[in-house]
């Protein structure tokens, strides 16, 4: 092996607290709060001012309160889904003799 990897260690330990925009796309457009006391978590993009808010806990991180709105918007996303015509997949279901 001629070129080996690079493995740098991160600078500082900073939790990242902005994001890609989920709506958007605008890197680091997302920027996540955590309210401990109020327990909730908001994350909101600056630039198209899509916001989410959800429960939080001593525990909750940025990035998690991050994958939760993709979650929510993955949801939603199936949601719209519902709406096309479904179709059945494998009508192949003739074998109805079993006498
Ligand atoms: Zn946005």
């Amino acid at each position: 092996m001629s070129s080996k990897m690079a493995s740098r260690k991160k600078p500082a330990p900073k939790l990242d607290t902005t994001f890609c925009c989920p709506f958007c796309n605008h890197p680091g457009g997302v920027s996540c709060t955590i309210d401990l006391k109020l327990f909730v978590a908001t994350a909101v993009c600056y630039v198209c001012q899509e916001a989410y808010h959800t429960t939080a806990h001593y525990l909750t991180e940025p990035v998690g309160v991050y994958h939760d709105w993709i979650d929510a918007c993955q949801k939603a996303n199936q949601d719209v889904d519902c709406f096309k015509p479904q179709r059945r997949v494998g009508s192949s279901d003739d074998d109805d003799s079993d006498a």
